[in-house]
């Protein structure tokens, strides 16, 4: 059986198979990725750990569809990253979370949309200021709003294409520890709902209040998956990221 046929199989959720990504520099190259492999099931609410450079973002751009691997499979809920990412299957906020300053929260939910030339009926961006906990600040523009309604603001407009899956790079980067449970508490909701999201994040605690399964990485590659207690157990997860 071949990889792909392997990844096809077996995964519902999210599926990453031998995924290598190696990225020219000059005369030589940069191993980001280095034979990845990852199963989980739809409706999961998955975490990436790891040091910083060892290829949790590079991971997401993939699955995203924003960037291309070297070799290997991805598949999302089944289908290419670029194919899911074409018919809106998923929702993406990234590291900074990067709002148009002029843009109203409102406007700002309704851009990924809006590019794609559909219309967003205004009771949907009600709903979905309403379910990050923005109520009232439809007209605020990002510089008049916290690092942690921003995030929020980056996360209901992720949510505005209906995705059934949802990538986030260290959506809590820089939020209050209250804000961030409200956050995780507002993820692990969809997830019931049936999203399937896959987080980067660094706070050990949010992991260990919301996420399974935690996958744990180190230089490119997958070192071991399961709850943050399983992880806890490993030797070797222990001394790579949670002594000290
Ligand atoms: P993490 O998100 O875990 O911090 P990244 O996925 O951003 O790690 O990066 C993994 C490795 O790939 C790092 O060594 C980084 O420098 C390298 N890398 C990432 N993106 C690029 C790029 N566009 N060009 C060259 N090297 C890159
Ligand atoms: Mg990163």
């Amino acid at each position: 059986m071949t990889i792909e046929t392997a990844a096809t199989a077996t995964a519902s959720g999210l599926c990453l198979a031998g995924l290598r990504k190696e990225f020219r520099m000059g005369r030589g190259g940069v191993v980001a990725l280095d034979g990845v492999d990852l199963e989980s099931r739809e409706g999961q609410f998955l975490s990436l750990l790891g040091p910083s450079g060892c290829g949790k973002s590079t991971v997401l751009r993939i699955l995203a569809g924003l960037d291309t691997p070297s070799a290997g499979t991805a598949l999302v809920h089944g289908e290419p990253p670029e194919t899911a990412r074409r018919l809106h299957h998923l929702g993406i906020a990234f590291q900074d979370s990067a709002l148009l300053p002029w843009r109203s929260v409102a406007g700002n939910i309704r851009l990924p949309l809006e590019i794609s030339g559909v219309k967003v009926p205004s009771s949907a961006v009600a709903d979905l200021i309403g379910l990050v906990g923005l109520d009232g600040f439809e007209k605020a523009r990002p510089a008049q709003l916290s690092g942690g309604m921003r995030q929020r603001v980056a996360i209901a407009r992720a949510l505005v294409v209906e995705p059934k899956v949802l990538l986030l790079d260290e959506p809590m980067a820089g939020v209050h520890p209250a804000l961030a449970r409200r956050i995780g508490e507002l993820l692990v909701g969809l997830c019931a709902d049936g999203l399937t999201i896959l987080m980067v994040e660094h706070e050990l605690a949010i992991m260990d209040e919301f996420c399974d399964p935690v996958v744990a990485m180190a230089e490119g590659a997958v070192l071991a998956q399961g709850t943050m207690s399983e992880l806890r157990q490993r030797s070797d997860v222990v001394e790579a990221y949670l002594v000290g």
